[in-house]
């Protein structure tokens, strides 16, 4: 079966781990500090703090943000489930922005529209998470500016874009590199592009943010001579807030660190795949029948997904083309080949119609990006003559091999 996506795991990464069990951190420690500050450093902000997974992450950075009873977060309705369930974990409310259906990414538009119908109702916004959507950055400089008129805090959903970048009049930037947002998570999910098994981190610039979020992540707790109302002994501890044991260990940021030094490698072949894939799908045979994401101008994609769009006929309803997908789909399984859906979208899943009265008809945008689209395997380890046998199993598949 060849996956939608795989993680790659080489003798240096299980030597670094193996080394790591040999000494004396087991739990967070040193290396922990190391793997922060590369991360740092590679997305160039000044803090990082490394968590258990890429959803406490998002919760710790919600926290971190303000959202709270009766305050509402907004994430684009295309993305994985976690991007909303933070705001819910803090009590807070969320809400969703509609996707353009070229790319699966935020439309800053309907984010601008539903931000004011918030205002004018005078709900207060605390958050609004966009998402770099398969590795392609969303428009971070228009999501920036609506944060700021609504006085809203930008998280940036960024476990799909590390290694990506855009372009800003002139100058480039890096996703994850908070030069749009107050803070950015990653995951390190095995399917992302760097893993360290479970995993995840905030990235940010911000002092207090980041003082902030080391705290949450482990119980609440401070040792700070400066914050400790009372004093005792070495070893005192105050806890301040309610934090969590969010904790990422050492041996799984040495697996962290490594792959780091594996990630350059890694984009470089995720890009040379999707280049195969773009130039088969722009082969007259697929027209009008399958497109890949549209590529949004002045940015870099890193890949992390590699999604088509299966398009519909000529007033073909959105359930046939649903139909053809689940053909096609079963097809490909058929083939030895494991495709994916990202994503189902979020105000489709119960959970948010029942609990928070959302209604998925609102967000036509996204329902029409799900009818069609399919994540096909991308992953570096990959050969060439994998793409091959994806495309001529979908030429199938389609009637027009
Ligand atoms: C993977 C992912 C996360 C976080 O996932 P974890 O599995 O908890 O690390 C968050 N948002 C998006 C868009 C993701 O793809």
């Amino acid at each position: 079966m060849l996956p939608y996506g795989r993680q790659w795991i080489s003798d240096d990464d299980i030597a670094a781990v193996a080394e790591q069990l040999r000494g004396d951190w087991l739990t967070q420690g040193p290396t922990v500090a190391r793997f922060e500050a590369a991360l740092a450093e590679y997305c160039g902000t000044r803090h990082a703090v490394a968590v258990s997974s890429g959803t406490a992450a998002l919760h710790v950075a919600a926290l971190a943000a303000g959202v709270g009873p009766g305050k509402v977060g907004i994430t684009s309705a295309i993305t994985f489930v976690a991007s909303a369930n933070c705001i819910a974990y803090c009590g807070g409310i969320p809400r969703f922005a509609d996707v353009s259906q070229a790319d699966g990414l935020i439309d800053v538009d309907d984010l601008h529209r539903r931000c004011q119908a918030l205002d004018d109702a005078g709900s207060p916004l605390s958050v609004i998470i966009p998402v770099d959507f398969a590795g392609q950055p969303a428009d971070l400089p228009a999501v920036r500016r609506i944060a700021d008129r609504f006085g809203a805090v930008v998280i940036e959903d960024a476990a799909h874009s590390l290694g990506a970048t855009y372009t800003v009049d002139g100058a480039n930037f890096r996703c994850g590199s908070c030069a749009h947002a107050e803070m950015a998570v990653l995951s390190f999910h095995p399917v992302k592009h760097i893993t360290t098994g479970e995993g995840g981190a905030i990235l940010t610039d911000d002092p207090v943010l980041y003082k902030r979020l080391a705290v949450l992540r482990s119980h609440g707790f401070t040792r700070e001579a400066s914050d400790l109302l009372d004093r005792d002994g070495p070893w005192y501890y105050e806890q301040h807030d309610l934090g969590f044991n969010y904790r990422i260990t050492d041996f799984q940021s040495a697996l962290g660190l490594s792959q780091l030094g594996h990630l350059q490698t890694f984009l470089t072949r995720r890009r040379e795949l999707a280049c195969l894939y773009d130039t088969a799908f722009s082969q007259p045979r697929f027209r009008g029948r399958l497109q890949p994401l549209v590529q949004r101008v002045a940015t870099a994609n890193s890949y992390h997904l590699y999604v088509v769009n299966l398009l519909p006929k000529v007033d073909q309803p959105i359930e046939a083309l649903r139909a053809d997908r689940l053909k096609l789909f079963e097809h490909l399984v058929g083939k030895g080949i494991r495709p994916q859906v990202h994503y189902i979208p979020v105000p489709r899943q119960p959970f948010f119609r029942r609990v928070f009265g959302v209604n998925p008809g609102e967000y036509p945008g996204a329902m029409a990006f799900y009818a069609g689209c399919m994540s096909l395997p991308l992953f570096p380890a990959m050969v060439d003559d994998d793409i091959g046998r994806v495309v001529s199993a979908i030429a199938e598949g389609l009637g027009v091999a």
